[in-house]
């Protein structure tokens, strides 16, 4: 054996990466046995030549417990891929006619779509016939429930939308939502324990890489806004500061211009206004106004790279200095700025003090929305009768598509082709056809809404204009790694420390200790002894390149990473990490549940790459979400707004717009 092949078997043994953890080996896609391609629904223990129906009805079918990789999961995509790639109708054969007609059929099982079948409801009346299509094996869209048993413990864990936030206040409508669903989002901190981590003297890390910055270092994080989805940011005080300064992998001159970019005074525009210098910094990026203006060395821009990634799926190359300014972000204090939001800011970058306060996460994270949601759409599917219940209620996956229901959501179902029956000016009707299994089926309704991903629309809706499909294409999403590892314990970050750590040079760039929620039944981890979940995220980027073409690059890349792949840079991450507070892999990873979604955050735009949102005009996603005839268009994309209360405003407009066709 080649010696760089034994080592690499060597550090695999250590990293624990032949332990048997739940169903990795089939999660790949790949079942290891007869090198057939696996479905999710395969796993649940069907008889062979089960009919989807059959499959999805059976006790077993239950995709929250899945782990291995999730998100898009491997079978979800693949007839989409095929409509892009133009080959799919060559092998889809006739499609066979079920018969069903519907008043409304909605494409895309996420809130939007959840969403826009309850407001139709509520206009139409409870009988009105609803069919809900989704091309994953579990509703909720991004908004995804992961679970694990560890133990006798069990535990939740959020695979996409993380809680009830957004950078503007709800409207009446979104709020309006949420509490029809009776959630108390002001009666947040009862169910949130917010001194657990705090009280077991546990702070913010930052982790340096040998790799990125020449040694492993893991010291306590000095700069704000850098903890992940912790809920707990750094606060850099000056002993902080010194004390990361001895210890840190950072050149000499790093070191000097750290303190001096926190303390900066030098105004770098001097005699234009303040609204002048806005418009500068909306047009470089903050990478080149550290390197360009404030003159830091590069191992502080490698630092601070990977800062915006939580929100942006960028990293600083490719944010404008005028939101890092917004995000409070070190270098401006010299610029003297008025604090009114300047042209061009990204909505995420201008804080907002009422939408900060309207905060909710769910041990699941929107998942519960989802779940709530489909609970007042069809009872029976999810069963209790309150908003907090909902948390440890076990969803039966087998009432969602009964034929006596009105409301049915079918699951495993791609959207292929979305038409107005005859002309579209005197249409009474749409017909949708899906595939499901290896067939193609055709339902009709009076109404259609898209609540899907836009940049599927144009290759299902061929009539729609070209400028439209144009705006629609070009909502590139943010391709993303949602990461939940199951722990046997977390003492390792109790004696480091740490209950957070932004990790700039790292695969996945933060992680986290899960929020501790409690709520309705459930009870989080409270001593280290506990199992607990971790968070862990990626946003794969390209710097250097525009937004968009980063994205799709980052995108290719997760389709193209296997589990194995993701699952060794998760041991090799948390054992450098960790190692110094006993963490081992071998012993301590429970289970691994990498949710990919490289159609993740709706893209939102940026002054750097986007024109007209500097300059104004009209925007893609106007254009994106005109309705055609009998057919509407939702989602958080067609805001350009990557947040929940987007997915349902979007949807109360789509609903608003058929009523009128
Ligand atoms: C990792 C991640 C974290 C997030 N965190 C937050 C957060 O903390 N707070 C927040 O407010 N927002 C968050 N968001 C944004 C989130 O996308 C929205 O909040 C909301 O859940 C989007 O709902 P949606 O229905 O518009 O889209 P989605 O949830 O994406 O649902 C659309 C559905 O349509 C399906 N679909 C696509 N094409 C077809 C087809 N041809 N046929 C059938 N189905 C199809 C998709 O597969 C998907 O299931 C997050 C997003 C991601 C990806």
């Amino acid at each position: 054996m080649h010696v760089g092949d034994f080592l690499s078997k060597q550090r695999d043994r250590e990293l624990g990466m032949g332990r048997k953890i739940t169903r990795r080996d089939f999660l790949n896609g790949v079942a290891v046995t007869a090198g057939a391609a696996v479905m999710p629904w395969d796993l649940f223990g069907n008889s062979e030549g089960a009919s989807e129906e059959a499959r999805e009805k059976s006790a077993g079918y239950y995709p929250p417990a899945l782990t291995g990789l999730r998100g898009s999961h491997p079978g979800s995509f693949d007839v989409a891929h095929s409509l892009r790639d133009g080959t799919f109708w060559d092998s889809a054969g006739k499609p066979e006619d079920t018969g069903e007609t519907f008043d409304l059929i909605v494409v895309g099982g996420g809130i939007s779509g959840l969403a826009a079948a309850h407001f139709y409801r509520k206009a139409a009346g409870e009988r009105a016939r609803i069919l809900i299509l989704d091309n994953h094996d579990d509703f909720g869209g991004h908004a995804k429930r992961n679970e694990f048993r560890v133990g006798n413990a069990f535990r939740l864990g959020f695979g996409g939308t993380f809680s009830i936030e957004s950078p503007a206040p709800y409207s009446a409508v979104a709020k309006g939502v949420i509490e029809e669903l009776g959630i108390d989002v002001p009666a947040y901190s009862k169910y949130v324990n917010r001194n657990l981590y705090r009280g077991l003297d546990m702070r913010p890390k930052c982790f340096f890489d040998k790799e990125t910055f020449g040694a492993d270092k893991l010291l306590s994080n000095p700069m704000a806004r850098a903890g992940g989805e912790s809920d707990d940011v750094a606060t850099p005080t000056a002993l902080r500061l010194k004390e990361f300064l001895d210890e840190a992998p950072l050149a000499d001159r790093a070191k000097l211009d750290l303190p001096r970019l926190f303390a900066e005074s030098r105004d770098f525009f001097p005699g234009l206004s303040s609204d002048e210098k806005k418009g500068r910094l909306a047009r470089i990026s903050y990478a080149n106004y550290l390197r360009d203006m404030v003159g830091v060395h590069a191992d502080i821009i490698k630092m601070f790279q990977a800062m915006p990634h939580p929100l942006y799926g960028l990293g600083i190359d490719a944010v404008s200095a005028q939101d890092a300014w917004g995000f409070d972000f070190p270098g401006f204090a010299g610029l003297r700025l008025d604090p009114a939001p300047g042209k061009g800011m990204n909505r995420d970058s201008i804080p907002n003090e009422e939408a900060a306060k309207y905060f909710f996460h769910f041990p699941d994270g929107n998942a519960s929305i989802a779940r709530l949601l489909v609970r007042k759409l069809i009872p029976a599917a999810i069963p209790g009768s309150s908003w907090s219940d909902v948390v440890l209620a076990k969803a039966n996956y087998a009432k969602l598509d009964e034929s006596g229901s009105a409301v049915r959501i079918r699951l495993n179902s791609t959207a292929v082709r979305v038409k107005h029956v005859g002309e579209m000016t005197n249409a009474k009707e749409v017909e949708v056809a899906y595939a499901r299994g290896n067939k193609v089926y055709i339902a009709r309704a009076k109404n259609a809404v898209l609540a899907c991903w836009h940049v599927v629309i144009p290759y299902i809706c061929d009539d729609l204009p070209d400028k439209q499909k144009q705006a629609l294409a070009s909502a590139q999403k943010v391709p993303l790694l949602y990461t939940n590892v199951a722990l046997r314990d977390w003492t390792s970050f109790h004696k480091l420390g740490a209950n957070a750590v932004y990790a700039p040079g790292c695969y996945h760039t933060a992680f986290n200790l899960d929020l501790p929620v409690s709520l309705g039944g459930y009870e989080c981890a409270r001593k280290p002894e506990e199992p607990i979940v971790i968070h862990m995220m990626k946003t794969p980027c390209r710097p250097g390149l525009p937004a968009r073409q980063q994205h799709t690059a980052g995108r290719i890349e997760l389709y193209n990473t296997t589990f194995e792949t993701i699952e060794r840079k998760i041991r090799d991450q948390l054992a450098r990490t960790l190692g110094g507070g006993g963490f081992d892999p071998v012993r301590d990873i429970a289970a691994i549940t990498v949710n990919r979604w490289p159609h993740g955050y709706a893209y939102e735009y940026n002054s750097l790459f986007d024109s007209f949102w500097l300059e104004g005009g009209e925007t893609p996603c106007e254009v994106a979400r005109k309705p055609f005839g009998r057919i509407a268009i939702a989602n958080a994309d067609a805001g350009a707004y990557a947040y929940t209360d987007e997915a349902i405003n979007q949807a109360w407009r789509a609903v608003g717009e058929i009523a009128k066709s």
